[in-house]
């Protein structure tokens, strides 16, 4: 293996492996170091329509159809007593549809094609450290049975998932948003069933006074049924139980829905736990690097958006490596364009995420709020709501024209979730998030004549100019 590559790609998940198929298929060459051998276990198996077409510009979708994964087309919510059907064949698109996938399948497929589109992978090479000349990084030491090397490059992508080897270990830069603070628990099931009018494959998600579950068929009648609520809470119900095998058995039984979904059903045994608090990055880029994925941040699953901004900021964030390694735009100016695409998409799954943790009164609160996030006027407010939640919006804007319109109200949005509200949480504190990339945002910058191209190959353009 050389010693030196156009682009060091730190982790291997959903992330680390489009970003670095991607970059392989623009002629780069990319070194990709993942600690773990895979296959191997994650969480996180529902999947937005917004994913198809990252597939489709790394090279994995065949792959990925031809695994029989089940295929979704939409959610249903039991939110409070309320039953909403989102159907994104109705609501959004004939054609928008995705997959319920088991992560370790899934995630292996990318990581073999980023290796098919050209990347050299290394698997069992855990990064140790990264070693920077001024503020850019220059070189990872890594390490493999027990051997320590040193790889040289032009550009980092750190895509080391929650682990965070440059947010949270060199450069301690992460905020947790206090009010996140849950815990997922979770158990796979055989024979279960939808709620009846429920989409082809769609999740379904339930509320309770405890938080909120997770009911999401996967391929050969299998069944990912999740909790995810207050540690606090977590503590104190755990503890009149012997093991928490009993408490999620007790947990999962008590909806009313859920228990009717599960009737009949068979669990598989064994019960995982993982604390999810979400948190943001302060910065998502630097001189000579990007984070994406959740080594930058990382959401509340409510509304199952890690893949798809995992994919999605390695779509731009390899658009904007890739353009500034072409020299065809000055470095900063790709990065802020990339800084700030993601940023907001973030931000506006935060803010209906944050939204849908507080009191419920009724679907206008949220439906409403989503139509002023996306700003399309011909929309009905729930199909707005839908579009947001299936990834699309995110993946429009950073292609078309409407990137700046709606930035009043995810701001304004942002003001209006920082005041307390007791169902779940107190008021959230936003600024991390928005502060950032407020004043840049002005109507006139030129960030916001920046684009994103695939044709004829994956970069940034200024919209005006010839891409
Ligand atoms: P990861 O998939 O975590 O990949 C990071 C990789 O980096 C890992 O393979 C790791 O081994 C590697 N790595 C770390 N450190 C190093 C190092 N030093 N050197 C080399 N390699 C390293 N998302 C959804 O889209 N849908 C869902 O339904 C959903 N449900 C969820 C439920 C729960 C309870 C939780 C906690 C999360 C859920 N998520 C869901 C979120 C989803 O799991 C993540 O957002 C997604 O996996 C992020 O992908 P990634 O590539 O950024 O990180």
């Amino acid at each position: 293996m050389s010693e030196h590559a156009d682009v060091l790609v730190i982790g291997g998940g959903p992330a680390g492996s489009t970003a670095a198929a991607m970059l392989a298929r623009n002629g780069f060459t990319v070194v990709l170091l993942e600690r773990e051998v895979f296959p191997r276990y994650h969480i996180g198996e529902s999947l937005l329509a917004s994913c198809l077409p990252t597939l489709r510009l790394s090279g994995a979708f065949d792959k990925v159809k031809a695994a029989g994964f089940t295929v979704k087309r939409g959610a249903v919510f039991h939110w409070d007593d309320d039953e909403w059907l989102l159907d994104w064949r109705k609501l959004v698109d004939p054609d928008a549809w995705s997959w319920q996938v088991d992560r370790a399948s899934y995630d292996d497929i990318l990581l073999r094609n980023a290796a098919d589109q050209g990347a050299t992978v290394v698997e069992e090479a855990g990064v140790r450290r990264v070693v920077f000349d001024g503020d850019r990084p220059v070189s990872v030491e890594w390490t493999r049975h027990g051997t320590t090397h040193t790889t040289s490059f032009d550009f980092l992508v750190d895509a080391s998932g929650r682990n965070g080897v440059l947010a949270r270990k060199h450069f301690d830069m992460r905020t947790p948003h206090a009010q996140f603070q849950n815990v997922g628990v979770w158990g796979y099931w055989t024979g279960a069933r939808l709620l009846p009018g429920s989409p082809e494959g769609a999740i379904n998600v339930v509320s309770s006074p405890d938080g909120w579950y997770w009911h999401i068929p996967l391929s050969g009648d299998r069944w990912s049924v999740g909790l995810v609520t207050h540690k606090n809470r977590f503590a104190e119900q755990r503890s009149h139980y012997d093991s928490v095998a009993d408490y999620y058995l007790d947990m999962v039984h008590a909806p009313e829905q859920l228990r009717n979904l599960l009737q009949g059903a068979k669990f598989e045994g064994q019960v995982r736990v993982e604390q999810e608090y979400s948190y943001v990055a302060e910065r998502f880029c630097g001189p000579g690097y990007v984070i994406i994925g959740d080594a930058a941040a990382f959401l509340d699953p409510l509304l199952s958006t890690g893949v798809h901004l995992a994919q999605y900021s390695a779509m731009v964030g390899a658009a904007a490596v890739a353009t500034t390694l072409r020299g065809e735009m000055p470095e900063p100016d790709a990065l802020a364009f990339f800084d700030y695409t993601y940023r907001r998409a973030y931000s506006r799954m935060l803010v209906l995420v944050t939204r849908m943790y507080r009191d419920y009164i009724g679907t206008d609160d949220y439906f409403g709020q989503s139509q002023r996030l996306v700003h399309d006027d011909g929309d009905q407010p729930v199909q707005s709501f839908t579009k947001i939640t299936a990834g699309l919006t995110d993946v429009r804007e950073a292609s078309g024209s409407t990137a700046r319109v709606a930035t009043a109200a995810i701001l304004e949005a942002a003001e209006d979730v920082t005041r307390p509200n007791e169902r779940y949480m107190g008021g959230i504190d936003m600024s991390p998030v928005w502060n950032i990339w407020r004043d840049p945002l002005g109507p006139d910058t030129a960030m916001g004549d920046i684009r994103i191209t695939t044709e004829p190959r994956l970069g940034l353009y200024r919209h005006g100019s010839a891409s």
